[in-house]
């Protein structure tokens, strides 16, 4: 049996190296249209990998996935952070959980993984060529005669798993989509929101816990808030990008978000202002900071309510107990644009889950042609979520079932 892989990133190397112990007489190729093998896995985690998230359970899992969450969490009963631990483990690779639940190698290093796939490749005999780039895949009476850029010859092969990541442009779609297989469009996912102008910019690098709501939507989420000098990232942002994927590209990305800077009822806050004015009158409001954000944020919120530098809290007016209540609660921020996060950015959008067998991988309009990785309409938050389902992806692939 002759296999063509195609595509040599995570989702690609990791199917192509799985595949010799399901099908030991099988020939097995790899395509790369770059130069380099395997590299987001080179830069991934800022250069450390993060390989997979110290979650196992199934339903769990499948919860840090905007898209693919369902399709997903059938196919984690197989194949989840547990087992690619073990596969990591058993081929000498030492992993590492941070305390958020992230899984690294212990090395810290991405070349470590990088390593031990093309260790497993060569062990494997894996045939891997690079700078050749599959412009089309022709289904015949059995198998698929794909087309090299550059290359008038077609090769022959049984099966064929497409791994050739997430796209920015549908129309890089279109060799699939030729084949009559549903695309669902792409658009960027985990990016952070841009405020031109906005004077919370000047206080770039303060981070701290809030709750960020997207008006007019049914997006909100809490969590790290780190101000920009372009806007807001951030957990809290970036979830909400992923989230709200497709809704904030229809939207053009401009949308209000309003923070809550604290996590109160409003008459809760209300009761602890008036304490605050009956008990500690004589202070100076900027003084007492009772809330847990830096200082440099509480008093640009204090400006933004009208409260002066000089204001005791016995002097304050109905209106500035009102304004504060509100910039600590319901405080707007208009958002223009969008700047894609350089850590770790993935596309919302690809193949139609509708298309793919779960059991198998494989297209259910073409039983020999095989999909894993971010091809698919399949994308997770950060933390290690995107890795683990490409590996999960290419480890039932590569069963060629
Ligand atoms: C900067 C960055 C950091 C990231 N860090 C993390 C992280 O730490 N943890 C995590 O879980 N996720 C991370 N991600 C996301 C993760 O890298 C991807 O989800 C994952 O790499 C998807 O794997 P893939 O094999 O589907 O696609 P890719 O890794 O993109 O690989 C696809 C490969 O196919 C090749 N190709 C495309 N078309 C063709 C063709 N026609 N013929 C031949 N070859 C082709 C491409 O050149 C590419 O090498 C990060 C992403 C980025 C951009």
């Amino acid at each position: 049996m002759k296999v063509a892989v195609i595509g040599g990133g995570a989702g690609g190397f990791f199917s192509a190296i799985n595949i010799r112990m399901h099908h030991p007489q099988a020939q097995i190729f790899l395509f790369e249209k770059t130069t380099k093998l395997l590299s987001k896995v080179a830069v991934s985690g800022g250069g450390r990998c993060n390989v997979t998230h110290d979650c196992h359970a199934p339903s769990a899992l499948s919860k840090f996935y905007p898209r693919g969450s369902k399709f997903l969490k059938s196919l984690f009963y197989e194949f989840n952070p547990t087992q690619m631990w073990a596969w990591l483990e058993d081929r000498g690779v030492h992993l590492k959980i941070e305390s958020d639940g992230r899984i690294f190698p212990a090395t810290d290093s991405s070349q470590t993984i990088i390593d031990c796939f093309l260790k497993e490749a060569h062990k494997n005999k894996v045939q891997i060529q690079t700078q050749t780039e599959i412009i089309s895949i022709a289904p015949q009476e059995k198998g698929f005669l794909l087309e090299l850029k550059n290359n008038p010859k077609k090769i022959h092969f049984d099966k064929v798993i497409v791994a050739v990541g997430g796209q920015t442009k549908v129309e890089n779609f279109n060799f699939l989509s030729n084949l009559g297989l549903l695309i669902e469009p792409p658009v960027p996912s985990l990016f952070t929101f841009n405020m031109p102008k906005n004077p919370i910019t000047e206080l770039m690098g303060v981070s701290t816990q809030a709750s960020v709501r997207i008006k007019e939507t049914k997006l909100h989420e809490k969590g790290a808030l780190l101000i920009t000098h372009w806007g807001m990232s951030g957990p809290a942002i970036l979830r909400l990008s992923a989230w709200g994927a497709r809704e904030l590209a229809e939207k053009k990305y401009q949308f209000d978000a309003e923070v809550a800077w604290i996590d109160s009822k409003e008459d809760a806050l209300r009761e602890q202002i008036n304490t605050l004015k009956s008990q500690k009158g004589a202070s100076l409001i900027a003084n007492t900071n009772f809330t847990e954000l830096p200082k440099r944020l509480w008093n640009f919120l204090l400006a933004k309510a009208g409260i002066a530098e000089n204001q005791k809290w016995a002097d304050a007016k109905k209106q500035e107990i009102h304004a504060l209540v509100n910039v600590l609660l319901y405080d707007n921020y208009v958002v223009n644009g969008k700047t894609t996060f350089k850590e770790e950015f993935v596309t919302c959008g690809g193949v139609s889950l509708s298309e793919i067998n779960a059991e198998t991988m494989a297209s259910k309009r073409y039983p020999d042609l095989y999909f894993t990785g971010e091809v698919l309409d399949i994308d997770g938050i950060t933390g290690g979520f995107n890795f683990q389902a490409a590996w999960t992806t290419a480890w039932i692939a590569s069963q060629l079932r």
